[in-house]
Parts: structure tokens; sequence; C-alpha cells
């Protein structure tokens, strides 16, 4: 099967299969073998590993990772790509395909059955209207996980690496740097994709720690904060916590627990690091 790293091979295939692009399915597939191979590449994938990937597509990437990885799990919600997947894929037997919705697969069988629950890489041409769900939920359950690495949104990959003081940081900056060091490793023009997005795109490296970077008594509460916070961005957190129905203090408790951090009960969330959430989220008990 040919290579479908670029524009010729791409159209030939959907030709063949009479494939139209599902825009509700974020797909953009890439045409580029030069983007393809250094995605791989920074990825970090070996014989040894096992790789998730998630949204094959018609398997432009996944022919890349059956080169260099140990085995290959694909997630592919669109039934419509499933034959043309057998297709593209045919000549590798270290692949397998799951036509499934990711925010449903129990992604910790995959690594318990095929990885005897050791860490598996992540590697993924993301489909932007889920990042952050997908991306949450990898760090949120559990999985034995060692990297993500994944092509989002020139911008999201922006905010994942923002810290206190800028515009662009928030609760997803705070999370990803809860559980992973992130790391923009590359910047994709639209002109790598088919068809082309209307916004750039970049590669980001989130590789996972062992230990959190900070101590929090109970990081599901600290989050809770978090989104409070970043909510109502423009209030004071004073505010924003106490206005929040899904937690329950009042003003009083928060601007005790501020001033014991020597902070002004006038701060907003926006100045505040990740480990001030932590402290004020262990102080909130
Ligand atoms: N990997 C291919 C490439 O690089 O050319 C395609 C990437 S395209 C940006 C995103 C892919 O994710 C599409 O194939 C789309 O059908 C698939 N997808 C969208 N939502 C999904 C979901 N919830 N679960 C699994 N796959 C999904």
């Amino acid at each position: 099967m040919a290579n479908l790293g670029n524009p010729t091979n791409t159209i030939e295939i959907l030709k063949k299969y009479g494939f139209s692009f599902q825009k509700k399915f974020g797909q953009n597939f890439l045409i580029d073998n030069n983007i393809l191979e250094k995605i791989v590449e920074n990825a970090g994938v070996t014989k040894d590993d096992l790789v998730i990937e998630i949204g094959p597509g018609i398997g432009t990437l996944t022919q890349h990772l059956c080169e260099h990885a140990r085995e290959v799990v694909a997630v592919e919600i669109d039934k419509k790509l499933i034959p043309i997947l057998e297709d593209t894929l045919s000549e590798y037997d270290n692949v397998r395909v799951i036509n499934e919705d990711i925010l449903k697969v129990d992604v910790n069988k995959i690594a318990e059955e095929r990885n005897g629950g050791k860490n598996v890489k992540v590697v993924a041409n993301l489909p932007y209207y889920i990042t952050t769900p997908i991306i949450m939920g990898l760090f949120e359950s559990n999985l034995p996980l060692e990297s993500i690495t994944v092509m989002v949104q020139k911008e999201v990959a922006e905010r994942m690496q923002e810290g206190p003081g800028t515009k662009d940081y928030g609760a997803l900056s705070l999370a990803v740097q809860f559980y992973s060091k992130p790391k923009v490793v590359l910047n994709v023009p639209a002109g790598c994709f088919m068809p082309k997005p209307n916004v750039d795109s970049a590669v980001i490296k989130l590789e996972k720690y062992e230990q959190p970077p900070v101590e929090v008594k109970d990081s599901k509460k600290m989050f809770e904060i978090i989104r409070a916070a970043f909510n109502q961005r423009r209030k004071t957190l004073t505010n924003s916590i106490a206005n929040s129905g899904e937690l329950n203090y009042s003003k009083d408790d928060v601007g005790k627990a501020l001033e014991t951090m020597g902070l002004l009960s006038t701060v907003r969330g926006e100045a505040l690091t990740l480990e001030q959430f932590a402290k004020l989220s262990d102080l909130l008990g």
C-alpha cells in the first residue's frame, strides 16, 4: 500500500472509496511525510512501545507509527473509515483498529491487555473539537502513561504552556502542568492538511510526571476551585469561589485563607500559581 503522506496518494484513496470529509468529526488529514516523521520522532516511539492513536483517519500517521512501534491500537469513531483502514494498513500485522468514540473507550483495559499494564505512549493528530476532554480524560483515567504527543490548534498548545498573569493562562494550563511537562515541539502550517483548516496547528508533547510537581490533599477539590476561578476570571477569586454552585465556601472563608497565604482578598485567580491553588485548596479543606 502506498505511503499516504502526500496529496496524490491521499486523493487517490479518498476517490477509491468515495469518502467525503465530515466536519463534525474534525477530519483534517495530514499530507506531509516530513511532519509525520517528526511527530513520531518527537514522540520517541520505539519497538518496545504500545502506542494508542486517536483518530487514525485513513491511516496516514498510523503507517508511520506501525513502522516504529511494537504495536499500535488506533481508535476511530467514523465507521466509513474502517474499510479504508483495512486497506491502507493491510501490510502491518502490529496494528488493531477499534471503531469507537475515544471518550467511551476503556483505555486502561487496552494498556492492561496489550501492554501488561506498563506505560503507553499516546500519539495523534487530534480532532480539535474535543482536544480538552480527550487530554483531561487520559490524565484523569489513571492510564499508565509515559507521554502524549499530539497535534492541536496552535493557540491551545500555547495555552497549555502559559503561566500566571497572561491572558491565555487558565484551567487547561493548570491541569496540564499538574500532570505533565508540556513542550511545543513543532509548528505546523494549515497547508500540511487536507482539507486545509482555518487555524494554525502545533504538535505538543506532554511528558507525564510520576508525581505531580505540587502536593495537594485533594486534587479533585483543587480543580473545582480552579474551574470556579476561571469561570468568572474577571471577578476576584473570593467572589468567584463564593458564587460557585459546585463549592460551598463563603467570602469570609476564602478571604481568611488568602490572608494566611499573604494574598489580598481582591486577588484574581489568574494571578495564582499552581502551588498557590494547591495551598488554597488545602487551607479551605
Ligand atoms: N490521523 C489522521 C491524520 O493525521 O491524517 C486523521 C486526523 S483528523 C484531525 C482526526 C480524526 O479523529 C478523524 O479521523 C476523525 O474521524 C477522528 N475522530 C473524531 N472524533 C473522534 C472520537 N470521538 N473518537 C475517535 N476518533 C475520532
